[in-house]
C-alpha cells in the first residue's frame, strides 16, 4: 500500500504545477484575462458581494484572486486495486484541489482449472484455479467416476481372466465375463485426453479348451452403445507374446486408451491359428522380402510364402508381425505408388485387406524398399509398375458421362482392391493384369492384346442402373458385370479398339 502511493506521488505533483502555472490550457488563459477587471474592482470595494467572493478564494488558494467554481479533470488511478484490496482514483481542478473516490476490489480472475488429483472410482478428484493476477489458488472437488464396463460374451470353449493392474508376473488373474477398465496400477479412471494420465485399460488372458485356439481377429470389440469406430472406442488392442508391452505370450491382451464401455465378443476357432500371409500381385517387377528390419542379402526370404514377421528377430509371428520388401520394377519401368510417408494401410488402393488388423502403416524407407507394420491378417499388396515417362497415349481415352452417380476405376480386373476416381472422368484402357494398352491383333507369335476398363458405378442415394443405362459410344465387344456377387454395380468393357465415350444414367430406384 505504501509503496504504491509513493509511487503516485510524483504524479499528483506534476498535476499540481500544472493547474499553478496557468499555461498550457485554453481554459486557464481565459481564466486569467477575466480575472483582471475583477482584481481592480478589488480595490474600488464597490460591492459587498465582491468582497466577500474574494476573501473565499483568497482563503483557499494564494493564486487565485477571483470565485472559482472548480472544474475537475479525468479520474487518475492514485492507488492500484487489487484482487482483495481497495483502490483509489483521484481528481484534480487546476487550482490544485481534488477529490478521491475509492475503488472496488477486482476480485480474483480464475484461469479455466487444471485437474490436480484425478478423480477414480474410490476417490474424488481435484480441480485447481489459479489467480491469472495474484496466483492465489483455489481447488474444487471433482466427483468420482464410475468408470466403463467391460463386458466378455458368455461364450464356448473359452474363458476370460481379467488382471486388475498391468503386472501379470505378481498378479493372479480373476474368472470373470464383467469388469472396469482400470489404469495400470488398478484405479478405476475415465478417458482423458491429456497424454501424461494413466489411461483406462484392460489387461486379460484367454484360455482356450484343448483343440481350440483364439487370435487377435477373434476377438471383437464394440461400444456397449453401439460405437464401432475404432478411434472412438480405445487407442491399441495388443496380443502377446510382446517383449516391450510386456505381454508374457499369446494368452495374454491389452487394449489401452478405452474410451467408453466396451463389449467384447470371442469367438475361438477350432484348431490352430493362421499365420497372416502377405501376397503380392507384381505386374512388371519382381519383389524381394526381407526377414527382418535388416536389408541384406544374407536376410531374404527364400521360401515362395510370405509371412509377417517379428521385425528384430525374423520369426514368423501370427500378430504384430511386420513386412519389409523391396520392389525391382523391370527395365523401363517404375512404381508410382503416391506415397512419400507413413500411411495407413486401409486409405491405400493398392493393399487390399482381409479385416482391419491386415496391417497398420505402410512405410516408404527408400531406395525401393518398404515396410508394413503390425499385419495380424491376410495382406494383398498390388504392384503395378508402368513404363517410365508415363503411360499416355499407350491405351484407348475412356470418357464417362454420369447422371445420379459417379465412376470409381480399377487398375486391374482384381476387384479386391480399392478403385480411384479417374481425372476429369477420364480414364484409359488397361489389359487385365493393368497395363495401358491398345488393341493388338494376335499374328505370329505374337498373343492378341485386350485392353478392357473395369468400373465401379456409385450410385445417388435412391437410384438405381442397369445395363440398359449405361450406353457406350466407339468400338468395342462387350460390357458386361465384373463380380455381380461381390458388388452389382462393378462393370467391365472388354476387347476396346478406339477411344470410348460412356454415358451412364442412373434412374430413380422403383
Ligand atoms: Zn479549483
Ligand atoms: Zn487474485
Amino acid at each position: 500500500m505504501n509503496k504504491r502511493k509513493f509511487f503516485l506521488l510524483p504524479i499528483c505533483l506534476l498535476l499540481l504545477g500544472a493547474c499553478n502555472s496557468n499555461s498550457s490550457s485554453p481554459e486557464s488563459k481565459a481564466d486569467a484575462k477575466s480575472s483582471e477587471p475583477e482584481v481592480s474592482s478589488v480595490e474600488d470595494v464597490s460591492s459587498q458581494e465582491e468582497v466577500s467572493s474574494q476573501e473565499e478564494v483568497s482563503s483557499s488558494e494564494e493564486i487565485s484572486s477571483e470565485p472559482h467554481t472548480h472544474v475537475y479533470g479525468e479520474w487518475q488511478v492514485t492507488m492500484i486495486a487489487t484482487c482483495t484490496e481497495k483502490g483509489e482514483e483521484t481528481r484534480y481542478c487546476e487550482c490544485g484541489a481534488s477529490e478521491t473516490r475509492e475503488v472496488d476490489a477486482l476480485g480474483h480472475k480464475w484461469d479455466a482449472g487444471e485437474m490436480t488429483t484425478r478423480p477414480t472410482g474410490a476417490t474424488e478428484g481435484v480441480t485447481t484455479y489459479t489467480c491469472e493476477r495474484c496466483h492465489v489458488t483455489k481447488t474444487e472437488p471433482i466427483a468420482k467416476v464410475d468408470g466403463y464396463t467391460i463386458t466378455f460374451n458368455q461364450g464356448e470353449h473359452f474363458k476370460v481372466y481379467v488382471y486388475n493392474t498391468q503386472d501379470y508376473a505378481n498378479e493372479t488373474p480373476t474368472e470373470t465375463n464383467s469388469c472396469k477398465a482400470k489404469d495400470k496400477y488398478g484405479n478405476v479412471v475415465e478417458y482423458d485426453p491429456a497424454d501424461a494420465l494413466d489411461q483406462p485399460q484392460i489387461n486379460f488372458k484367454v484360455v482356450c479348451d484343448e483343440g481350440y485356439s483364439v487370435g487377435i481377429n477373434d476377438v471383437a470389440i464394440v461400444g456397449a452403445d453401439g460405437t464401432t469406430k475404432k478411434g472412438d472406442l480405445y487407442k491399441n488392442f495388443k496380443q502377446g507374446p510382446n517383449e516391450t508391452e510386456g505381454l508374457p505370450d499369446d494368452e495374454h491382451y491389452r487394449i489401452t486408451k478405452i474410451q467408453r464401455s466396451l463389449n467384447i465378443t470371442i469367438t475361438p476357432i477350432n484348431g490352430e491359428q493362421k499365420i497372416p500371409e502377405v501376397t503380392f500381385i507384381n505386374n512388371h517387377c519382381s519383389v524381394i522380402v526381407y526377414k527382418s528390419a535388416t536389408i541384406s542379402d544374407e536376410n531374404i526370404v527364400t521360401d515362395e510364402h510370405f509371412y509377417a514377421r517379428d521385425k528384430t528377430s525374423g520369426e514368423i509371428v501370427q500378430t504384430g508381425g511386420q513386412i519389409y520388401f523391396k520392389v525391382v520394377p523391370e527395365t523401363g519401368y517404375v512404381w508410382n505408388n503416391g506415397v512419400t510417408g507413413d500411411t495407413d494401410v486401409k486409405d491405400l488402393p493398392f493393399c487390399a485387406q482381409n479385416s482391419e488388423n491386415s496391417g497398420n502403416k505402410f512405410k516408404p524407407l527408400g531406395d525401393g524398399v518398404y515396410n508394413v507394420t503390425k499385419v495380424n491378417d491376410d495382406l494383398s499388396i498390388l504392384i503395378n509398375c508402368i513404363p517410365e515417362g508415363g503411360e499416355a497415349g499407350l491405351g484407348y481415352e475412356v470418357t464417362f458421362v454420369t447422371e445420379h452417380c459417379t465412376v470409381l476405376i480399377y487398375q486391374t480386373q482384381d476387384y479386391q482392391f480399392t478403385p480411384t476416381a479417374p481425372t476429369d472422368n477420364k480414364a484409359i484402357t488397361r489389359t487385365s493384369k493393368g497395363d495401358a494398352a491398345q488393341y493388338v491383333a494376335a499374328g505370329d507369335g505374337v498373343a492378341e492384346v485386350k485392353p478392357q476398363i473395369n468400373f465401379l458405378i456409385v450410385l445417388e442415394e435412391g437410384y438405381t442402373v442397369a445395363k440398359a443405362n449405361i450406353v457406350i459410344t466407339g468400338d468395342y465387344n462387350k460390357l458386361e458385370q465384373g463380380n455381380a456377387t461381390l458388388n452389382p454395380n462393378i462393370w467391365k468393357i472388354t476387347k476396346i479398339k478406339s477411344n470410348l465415350t460412356v454415358t451412364i444414367t442412373a434412374v430413380a430406384a422403383a
